[in-house]
């Protein structure tokens, strides 16, 4: 008996052991491990070879090993086709190793059928949650083979059974918080590296931003003194275009000025659907000038708590994007309504150039930019102001079909 538990903790180590190098050391993105071919399937079979290739025996006939374990691992965090391939491999190593195929067959087909279903409910969960799903799940095994071995008559098993089973239950535990932490962690840190960055590019275009204005100031106010000297017409005329065109790069200046510095403002009431009105209306000319037509349908009286500035140039941020995507003749949806769930959800939709998955994934990140004039920071600034109000703002897009953009708002009750 004791024999056999001290075999069972060698392969908890091994297992343990191969789970944290591959953690620590081989760790992939979502997307990667869910490849056959991936570094994770590849430890999965390590620990599988292992495990089945040294079960442990109890009473000489009895035999236990963790194979459940790597099968519920494979699915959890590898997807559907690791889950299945592992099972693949498990009845191949399993007719290498001399056990019962038939039985294999029968019970892991009904095990990875179910995995199916909890593996999409298990991501729902937070850390707790997903231990006791997974937990409630793995003990139907035992629970359903102890009930067998009962009915069989054959109690000298039961006990071994049920501590084996204890054990196993346990390493999975261990395993999920193991992986689960560690992902957090890796989150995290690529969460503090993005806001990190952030915050120096809102430093820098303050500064900048600042820098820029005195200058100016000045400049605009010794061309109004010119304008009052005796000059002909056409001279009149250039140093009051002169001086519109610095008031309209003071304007700009001024909005990513406020965009930079911490919010200290109160938050109003806004109107948000005569706000998407006049921004539509601003964007007006320049969608003119590249022949598109922009077509909406905003619900009335839709209001949100915010700063009206600031969603303005969200939208005008969004607006002007999709008029640069594209080009030259096309056609941008623009609609604003309640949901059900208190949130004002508008959407920004044009048929323009699209973006590819990887494109998607690096907008919002400073300077991302594919445009040769582009700064990059027009989407930056409008996931910050959007965030900051409690809302979100999603991308779907389809490369040469259009992009399509949702801003979601908590509404005003
Ligand atoms: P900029 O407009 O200065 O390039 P943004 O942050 O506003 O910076 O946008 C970043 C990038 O996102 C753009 O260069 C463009 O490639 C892409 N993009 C944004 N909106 C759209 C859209 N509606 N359709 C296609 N690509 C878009
Ligand atoms: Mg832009």
């Amino acid at each position: 008996m004791w024999e056999s538990i001290q075999s069972m903790c060698l392969h908890v180590v091994f297992i343990l052991f191969t789970i944290l190098i591959y953690q620590v050391f081989f760790n992939e993105r979502e997307e990667k491990r869910k490849k056959i071919r991936s570094k994770f399937f590849l430890f999965m079979l390590i620990i599988l070879i292992f495990t089945m290739s040294q079960p442990v025996y109890h009473f000489e006939i009895y035999k236990y090993d963790f194979k459940a374990i790597v099968i519920i691992l494979s699915f959890l965090y590898g997807g559907k086709r690791a889950g299945f391939a592992s099972f693949l491999a498990l009845l191949v190593i399993g007719y290498f190793t001399d056990q019962k195929l038939l039985i294999l067959l029968g019970n892991y087909t009904v095990f990875s059928l179910l995995l199916l279903p909890v593996s999409n409910w298990f991501h729902k969960y937070r850390i707790k949650g997903k231990v006791i799903v997974i937990s409630l799940f793995y003990m139907t095994i035992p629970i359903t083979r102890a009930i067998f071995l009962q009915l069989k008559g054959d109690t000298r098993e039961t006990f071994f059974e049920l501590s084996s089973s204890l054990i196993i239950l346990a390493t999975l535990i261990a395993i999920i918080y193991l992986i689960e932490n560690m992902n957090e962690q890796i989150k995290m840190k690529q969460e503090l590296i993005r806001t990190e960055k952030m915050n120096v590019v809102s430093q820098l275009a303050a500064s900048v931003a600042h820098e820029i204005r005195n200058p100016m100031t000045s400049v605009r106010g010794f061309m109004q003194l010119m304008q009052k000297e005796d000059l002909t017409k056409e001279q009149q005329l250039y140093i009051s275009i002169s001086i519109e065109e610095l008031d309209r790069a003071q304007e700009i200046i001024n909005q990513y000025l406020a965009l930079a510095k911490p919010q200290t403002e109160q938050y109003e009431t806004i109107d948000l659907t005569s706000l998407i009105q006049q921004s539509i209306d601003v964007m007006h000319s320049y969608a003119i000038l590249n022949s598109i037509h922009i077509t909406q349908e905003v619900e009335p009286s839709l209001k949100i708590e915010g700063l009206k500035l600031e969603i303005q140039q969200v939208l005008i941020n969004i607006i002007k994007n999709a008029i640069e995507a594209i080009r030259s003749e096309g056609e941008i949806w623009i609609s604003a309504a309640k949901n059900s769930n208190g949130f004002i959800s508008i959407q920004i939709k044009d048929n323009g150039v699209g973006l590819s998955e990887v494109q998607i994934k690096k907008l919002g990140s400073p300077y991302y930019s594919t445009k040769e004039k582009g700064t990059g920071l027009g989407l930056t600034v409008c996931h910050q102001i959007v965030k900051q109000m409690g809302g979100q703002i999603t991308i779907k897009s389809e490369l040469k079909k259009g992009t399509c953009f949702t801003i979601n708002l908590p509404s005003k009750k």
